[in-house]
């Protein structure tokens, strides 16, 4: 899952991306709302956490023209508890908010829930046959037994699981999945759907020649 956080202050900014690549999404930021409307625009993002004052276009803004052409969830940070602030996030399009200051916990709690939301998802708990995902906890059983994934395999199948039934290319794989700080040698797609099906068997994982992945 890849997640745009738009934030001016540097040092918030700094500690929200790395809280969020600890927690296994791929990150990029923007400084100002020119920069984060650009990017949203140019990216298919899963989730924006978005500022609501930004110097040049504030968040209410990025947000309305964002909504003229995409249904990206996004969280609002707003200053204060105003009831104004809240009723204007909602009738902007804006899919959930958290007043500043806020507890990390809370943040990650509700971006999950909206990225959950917007896969049509309502529990932690997706199943692919005797492979059971916690996005939760970001952990894979299989028959009950817990088995190890590293962080990209794991945002991999997950990606996939979310959208059961459909093709995934691989170049939405890297879109999701990977931000503007890696390199290309962690991205190598392939190696980590193969690395997959070792832990979880072939069939977990279809390839479609020339079109990508997909869990049916
Ligand atoms: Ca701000």
């Amino acid at each position: 899952m890849r997640i745009l956080v738009v934030e001016d202050e540097p040092r918030l900014l700094r500690n929200l991306a790395k809280a969020l690549r600890e927690e296994g999404y791929a990150v990029d930021t923007a400084g100002t709302g020119d920069d984060g409307l650009f990017k949203a625009e140019t990216y298919n993002y899963d989730a924006l956490v978005l500022d609501v004052m930004l110097p040049g276009l504030d968040g209410w803004e990025v947000l309305a023209r964002l909504r003229k052409q995409k249904r990206t969830p996004v969280l609002m940070l707003t200053a204060r508890d105003a009831t104004s602030d809240r009723v204007r996030g909602l009738d902007t399009g804006a899919d959930d908010y958290l007043v500043k200051p806020f507890d990390l916990p809370e943040l990650l709690a509700r971006l999950r829930a909206l990225i959950r939301r917007s896969a049509n998802k309502t529990t932690n708990k997706i199943e692919l046959g005797a492979v059971t995902l916690d996005t939760r906890a970001r952990s894979v059983t299989n028959a009950g037994a817990a088995v190890t994934l590293t962080a990209r395999e794991y945002a991999i199948l997950e990606y996939l699981a979310l959208h059961r039934g459909k093709v995934v290319s691989r170049s939405e794989l890297y879109e999701h999945l990977f931000d503007e700080t890696d390199d290309t040698l962690s991205n190598l797609v392939d190696v980590h759907v193969f690395s997959i099906r070792k832990k979880l068997g072939q069939q977990i994982i279809a390839t479609r020649r020339g079109q990508g992945y997909c869990i049916e």
